[in-house]
C-alpha cells in the first residue's frame, strides 16, 4: 500500500476517503482538515485564544496538540471529575501533557467545591452521566467567561457526531436535532461560543495521530460508561461504516449542510434569564446546576440530621 500523497510506503488506511498516507503526509492531512474546518465553520480565528476542554483522553489531547501546532493561542481546561482512580489518572496525563508542551492548563477539581461526580450521585438520584453532563457544561462557561474567553473547543470527533445524530433521529429530537451543530453561538452574556473541530475526524484518525505523535492519553474508559445506549450506536454506525465505508462522514456532513436547517424551527424559543444564586444563564429562577447543588445539600443535612437523631 503506497502514501497517496508522495507513494512512499503508506502507514495507515482511511478508507472513508479511499486514501492512504505515510506518517508525515498523514499529519499534514489531518492538521489540514481541522483548519479547513476552523475556517470554513468560522469557528475561531488566529487572533483568539480558545479555551479547549480536555479530558486526558486520545481525542481531546490530539485537538490541542493540533491546534497548538496550526499556531493558535490554545489554553486547556481540565475538569477533574472526582471518578475515582479514572479521574487521577486523566489529571495526570493531562497535566504531564501540557507540562512536557509548556502550554497552559487550568484545571479545577470538582472535588474541592463539593460537586464531584460520585458524590452529587451519592446524594442525589441523578445518574452519574446526567450529573457530571449538568456540571461539565456549567464549568465550562462559568470558567471561559471568568477567564476572559470567548471560545470553548471540545474534542468530539466525528464517530460521537454520528452517534449523537442517530440517537436524535431514531427518537426524532427536534429540539436535539436543531442544536447538533459544530460550532453554537452563545444565546446569554455568560455563555461562551462552543466549537467541534474535530466533528469531521474520525475516532481512528485521531486515535492513529495521539499514536504517532506519542501522546500519553488515559486509555480506560470513564467506569460510567458501561451500556451507556451512545455506545449502541456507535456500534451501529462502525457496522454500517465497515459495509459501507464514508458512510459516518455522509450522515455527520451532509446533515449538518442540508437537513439541519430544516430542523432550527425546532430550537428552543426564548433567552435565559439568569440564576439568582450564581449569575449564569437559567430557564428559570434557578439554573440547572444550582438545584443539583441544592440537591446535594438538602440530601447531606437530612442524613446529618438523621445521623444525629
Ligand atoms: S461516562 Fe458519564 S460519568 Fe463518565 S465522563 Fe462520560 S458523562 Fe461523565
Ligand atoms: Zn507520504
Ligand atoms: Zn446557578
Amino acid at each position: 500500500m503506497k502514501c497517496k500523497r508522495c507513494r512512499c510506503k503508506a502507514e495507515v488506511q482511511l478508507r472513508h476517503h479511499n486514501s492512504a498516507f505515510c506518517r508525515d503526509c498523514f499529519f499534514l492531512f489531518f492538521e489540514r482538515q481541522v483548519q479547513r474546518t476552523i475556517e470554513r465553520e468560522r469557528m475561531f480565528t488566529p487572533e483568539e485564544t480558545v479555551l479547549v476542554a480536555v479530558s486526558g483522553g486520545k481525542d481531546s489531547l490530539a485537538l490541542w496538540d493540533v491546534l497548538h501546532r496550526l499556531g493558535y493561542d490554545a489554553v486547556g481546561l481540565h475538569l477533574a471529575l472526582g471518578i475515582g482512580d479514572y479521574s487521577r489518572s486523566s489529571t495526570e496525563k493531562t497535566e504531564a501533557f501540557a507540562r512536557a508542551r509548556d502550554l497552559r492548563l487550568l484545571t479545577v477539581r470538582l472535588e474541592d467545591d463539593g460537586v464531584g461526580v460520585a458524590t452529587v450521585t451519592q446524594f442525589t438520584n441523578r445518574s452519574p452521566c446526567a450529573a457530571c453532563g449538568t456540571t461539565k457544561r456549567y464549568y465550562f462557561d462559568r470558567v471561559a467567561v471568568e477567564n476572559g474567553f470567548a471560545v470553548l473547543a471540545t474534542g468530539h470527533n466525528l464517530d460521537d457526531e454520528a452517534a449523537r445524530l442517530l440517537g436524535n433521529v431514531l427518537h426524532w429530537q427536534l429540539p436535539y436535532l436543531a442544536k447538533q451543530r459544530p460550532v453554537l453561538e452563545p444565546n446569554h452574556a455568560r455563555f461562551v461560543r462552543k466549537v467541534k473541530p474535530l466533528y469531521r475526524v474520525m475516532e481512528l484518525e485521531t486515535a492513529v495521530y495521539a499514536f504517532f505523535r506519542g501522546i500519553d492519553y488515559v486509555v480506560d474508559e470513564c467506569p460510567n460508561s458501561a451500556g451507556a445506549t451512545q455506545l449502541a450506536y456507535k456500534d451501529a454506525m462502525n457496522r454500517l461504516e465497515v459495509a459501507m465505508p464514508g458512510t459516518k462522514l455522509m450522515f455527520v456532513q451532509e446533515f449538518a449542510r442540508s437537513a439541519q436547517p430544516a430542523f432550527t424551527a425546532h430550537a428552543p424559543t426564548g433567552t435565559p434569564g439568569t440564576c439568582e444564586r450564581c449569575g449564569m444563564p437559567a430557564f428559570g429562577a434557578v439554573c440547572s446546576f444550582c438545584r443539583l447543588v441544592g440537591e446535594v445539600d438538602a440530601r447531606r443535612a437530612g442524613r446529618r440530621r438523621a445521623a444525629g437523631a
